[in-house]
C-alpha cells in the first residue's frame, strides 16, 4: 500500500541538506531503502553522490525543525471490530500525518485484547494489511473481558507478541489483582499502564462554571490521584514493576508522581497533547456543533491543573507526551454531554501543538524530540521499538487552521479543528517512503 498524504509529495529516493551560520553542512537523506543524517565532510560527500544520481535534492532552512519520527504510546486504533469508528488504515495515516513511525495500540476493541489468540490475530491482521510506513506495538489488557477480577497469562500473551499491558478505559479496583498484575508485569519485564480512575463516580466534566451551568454530574478531582496513589504504594512493594500513568490530568496526580521518582521508584507518566493545550474554561456552549469533542476521559480540569501539568513536563516529571487518540463516530458523539463518548483524535495535531507551545514558551524546542519520540521508546523498552525509522521536518514558522480535511479517515471528533497551530510538517523521510511539500 502506498498511502497518500495530503500536500506532500511520494518520493522514493531523496535528500535534504542546509548548511549552518557556522558553515557546516547538514544532510538528511532516504536512500536505498535507508534513512541518514550526516554532518560535515560525510554531508557533502553524500550530496556530491546524490547531485551523480540525479536523486532530488531539497534545501532545508532555518524555519525547518529536524526531529526522529515519533513513537506515541496510547493510541486507540479501533481495530479489531470497531470499523464504525475508524477504519485500521485510518488510524495508520493519521499517525504517519502526524509524523509518528510506531503507534502503541490500546486492547479495549471488539473483542477486548485478553488471550494470546487474539493478540496473535490482531497482529497478524495488521501485517496482512501491509501499511509498513507505521509500525504497531500491540498491548494486552491486564484482566479477563477487562473486568478487573481477573488476571490475564500476562507471560503468553507477552510471547504471542504485547508489547505492554493495560486496561486503558477503566482502572484496576480491586488491590489484589493490581498488586497481582504489578508482580506478573514485573517478572515478564513488561510495562503496565494504568487509566487511574476511582470506580465508584458517574462524572463527565469537573466540577465548575462549564459543569454548574449545565447541571452536568460532577467528574471528581481526585479520582485519578486517588487511584494513582494507591498504586505507587503497590510499586513500593513490587520495585522491578514498570508503572506508567496514561494521560495525567491534575496538579495532585503531578504530585505523586514528583514524590514516587524522588524515591526511586520505576514510575513514569505521559501527558496528552489536549491536557496541555486545553482547560475546562475553554469547553464551548453544549449548542456548538463540536462540544462534545471537549468531553474525554479524564476531563479536562481547572487553568491551574493545565499550568502543573506543563510545569511536570517541562521539569520532567512527566516524562512525555502521548494522544490518547480516541476516534468516535458522529452519533455516539451528537447523544449531548451526559451520554456522548469520551475522547478526542490526536495523532495528526499532536507535534503541531507542542511546536505550537513552544512557540508562546510554554516548552522549549530543545525538549521536543524528547517528548515525542525519545522519552516514549525508553519507556516501552522494547527492542523492536527503540529506534525511531527517519525523520519528521516541521516548519516553525508555518501556522494554520486545523479542518476536517487534515483529519485521515472516518471519524471527525477532533478537539483541535478549527483551531490555529504553528508548525506543520512539511516532509517525513522514512525507509518506506519519503515526503515533502514541494
Ligand atoms: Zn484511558
Amino acid at each position: 500500500m502506498v498511502p497518500s498524504l495530503r500536500n506532500l509529495k511520494k518520493y522514493t529516493e531523496i535528500v535534504f541538506s542546509r548548511t549552518g551560520s557556522d558553515g557546516r553542512t547538514e544532510a538528511l537523506a532516504h536512500l536505498q531503502g535507508k534513512t541518514l543524517r550526516l554532518e560535515g565532510e560525510d554531508a557533502l560527500s553524500l550530496l556530491k553522490q546524490a547531485k551523480e544520481k540525479a536523486v532530488p535534492i531539497k534545501a532545508l532552512e532555518d524555519r525547518h525543525l529536524v526531529l526522529a519520527r515519533g513513537l506515541d504510546l496510547q493510541a486507540h486504533l479501533r481495530f479489531p471490530g470497531q470499523g464504525d469508528r475508524e477504519t485500521l488504515e485510518g488510524g495508520l495515516l493519521s499517525a504517519l500525518a502526524g509524523g509518528y513511525d510506531s503507534v502503541i495500540a490500546m486492547p479495549n476493541t471488539k473483542p477486548f485484547l485478553d488471550t494470546p489468540d487474539k493478540i496473535q490475530a490482531c497482529l497478524g491482521q495488521i501485517e496482512a494489511g501491509g501499511f509498513k510506513e507505521v509500525r504497531v506495538g500491540q498491548t494486552a489488557a491486564a484482566t479477563l473481558n477487562m473486568q478487573g477480577l481477573e488476571a490475564t497469562d500476562i507471560a503468553e500473551l507477552k510471547r504471542a507478541g504485547a508489547v505492554a499491558i493495560t486496561d486503558d478505559g477503566w482502572g484496576i479496583n480491586s488491590n489484589e489483582i493490581q498488586e497481582k498484575v504489578l508482580r506478573l508485569c514485573a517478572s515478564e519485564d513488561l510495562l503496565f499502564m494504568q487509566h487511574a480512575e476511582r470506580p465508584d463516580h458517574k462524572g463527565v466534566t469537573p466540577e465548575g462554571p462549564f459543569q454548574q451551568r449545565h447541571g452536568l454530574p460532577a467528574y471528581p478531582d481526585d479520582a485519578e490521584a486517588w487511584m494513582v496513589n494507591r498504586d505507587i504504594e503497590l510499586v513500593r512493594k513490587i520495585p522491578k514493576a514498570r508503572y506508567h500513568v496514561l494521560h495525567v490530568s491534575t496538579a495532585k496526580t503531578v504530585e505523586l508522581i514528583r514524590q514516587a521518582k524522588r524515591e526511586g521508584l520505576q514510575v513514569t507518566a505521559e501527558v496528552s497533547p489536549h491536557h496541555l493545550f486545553f482547560c475546562n474554561e475553554d469547553i464551548p456552549d453544549p449548542s456548538h456543533p463540536h462540544s462534545t469533542y471537549f468531553k474525554m476521559n479524564p476531563p479536562l480540569f481547572r487553568a491551574s491543573d493545565r499550568e502543573a501539568v506543563r510545569a511536570a513536563l517541562r521539569e520532567g516529571v512527566i516524562d512525555c507526551v502521548a494522544t490518547d487518540h480516541a476516534p468516535h463516530s458522529a452519533q455516539d458523539k451528537a447523544k449531548g454531554w451526559v451520554e456522548a463518548a469520551f475522547g478526542t483524535r490526536g495523532l495528526e495535531t499532536a507535534l503541531s501543538v507542542l511546536c505550537t507551545l513552544c512557540k508562546e514558551g510554554v516548552l522549549s524546542y530543545d525538549r521536543l524530540e524528547t517528548y515525542f519520540s525519545t522519552r516514549p521508546r525508553e519507556i516501552l523498552a522494547n527492542p523492536n521499538f527503540s529506534h525511531a525509522d527517519g525523520f519528521v521536518i516541521v516548519d516553525k514558522s508555518e501556522e494554520f487552521l486545523v479542518t476536517e480535511s487534515d483529519l485521515p479517515g472516518i471519524s471527525r471528533n477532533s478537539i483541535f479543528l478549527n483551531q490555529k497551530l504553528s508548525g506543520k510538517i512539511v516532509g517525513l523521510i522514512s525507509s518506506e517512503g519519503s515526503y515533502f511539500n514541494n
